[in-house]
């Protein structure tokens, strides 16, 4: 097969004025896609969800290698495979998931393959798992992939193990969020938190992950669920979707408002927001014993406070959570069964979907907060 055109969103210089409407930070560019290599496969992307992820690229929160075609949570059709790839068929849907697993690093060959350490020295470079970049710009310059997949575009072409085959009866729109949102989210809880039946919990920062968080806690029998979050409608978006309680974090008292609600403070808090004040709210919001777990990503120049008494006079933890500290191919089929059978009901967070071309519109709502998860249909 040869060289495919295409059209993606690419980010050639970030931190660009808002509104992203005027500014425009991402362009429909026409790109070549070089055929899938040994191990790789060629998706035709059927749907594509906006992340903040994507937004701290845009906005040079998390620093990348530009130009990039931007989008990681992301599920298409199988078009074409590279050599040595026999366990997946033209044709079959496929999730793509942020962090590839090598499945020979130390992290992979231990059950952690969030951590896998090829991947993260790819995603990093801008590259795909095998150290190689398939998209070229009109001019023929390099253009690199974001996290593996580059899914603001027609096709993509991605390692084999960034793959994981779903169900073909799952909605393009819904099977997106599993690649990002939901493996983020849920496995907070599941993976990280390792939530027990009847256990209090805090939700901080009710994005798509935030609220996947929430209605993984549900789902995981949590007692009492207490979402939180500065914006209001982001609260009555949490309540409609089962949370118990609400609390405002632009309240002074907020972390006393949680205190009291649970008897001293929740067993489980979930920091989504990727803000340190949210983290500190969440910390000091969870109870003596608790654990305190972060899944936001702020810039890595900024610090916490922490006086580490707390940490073993109180017995309490806290513990990072990247990519729900999922293990793909074990989770998503299992988060996929429970959305089936309606206990874990993540259409409920899709608001929006979009053509491509609109995509800097998209962007300006998400860092507005006024969305949920949008996805682009193609
Ligand atoms: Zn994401
Ligand atoms: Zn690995």
């Amino acid at each position: 097969m040869s060289c495919l055109s295409i059209s993606g969103a690419v980010l050639r210089t970030n931190a660009r004025q808002r509104p992203y409407t005027e500014s425009q930070p991402l362009r429909i560019e026409p790109l070549h896609l070089d055929p899938p290599q040994a191990h790789e496969v060629l998706v035709r992307i059927t749907a594509a969800g906006l992340c903040h992820s994507d937004l701290s690229v845009i906005d040079g929160n998390r620093p990348r290698p530009l130009p990039m075609l931007l989008g990681h949570e992301a599920v298409g059709d199988v078009v074409d495979l590279g050599a040595d790839v026999r366990d997946l068929a033209v044709g079959d849907q496929v999730v793509c998931s942020f962090v590839p697993s090598c499945g020979q690093c130390v992290p992979c060959a231990t059950g952690r393959p969030a951590l896998c350490e090829p991947a993260a020295v790819a995603n990093g470079a801008g590259t795909l798992l095998g150290g190689g970049r398939r998209l070229r710009d009109a001019h023929g310059d390099v253009v690199h992939h974001h996290l593996g997949v580059s899914a603001f575009a027609d096709h993509a072409v991605v390692s084999r193990r960034s793959l994981i085959r779903i169900d073909r009866s799952v909605p393009a729109p819904v099977a997106a969020l599993f690649g990002c949102a939901v493996l983020t989210g849920v496995g907070a809880i599941a993976n990280t938190a390792h939530l027990r039946l009847g256990e209090t919990v805090l939700v901080t920062g009710l994005g798509g992950i935030g609220l996947a968080a929430v209605l993984g806690a549900l789902a995981a029998g949590a007692g009492t669920v207490i979402a939180a979050d500065v914006h209001e409608d982001k609260l009555a978006q949490a309540t409609r979707l089962g949370a118990h309680h609400v609390v405002n974090t632009a309240a002074p008292d907020a972390a006393e408002q949680v205190r009291a609600l649970t008897n001293g403070g929740v067993d489980v808090g979930v920091e989504c927001a990727g803000v340190v004040a949210a983290l500190e709210f969440t910390w000091r919001a969870t109870r003596r014993g608790g654990r305190t777990v972060t899944a936001g990503l702020p810039h890595s120049s900024q610090q916490l406070a922490l006086a580490p008494v707390q940490l073993v006079a109180e017995e309490r933890s806290l513990q990072g959570s990247y990519l729900g500290g999922s293990v793909p191919v074990r989770d998503i089929p299992a988060y996929l069964a429970l959305y089936q059978t309606g206990r874990l009901p993540v259409d409920r967070l899709l608001t929006h979907t979009l053509p491509l071309r609109d995509i800097n519109v998209g962007f300006e709502r998400l860092a507005a907060g006024a969305a949920v998860r949008q996805v682009v249909t193609f």
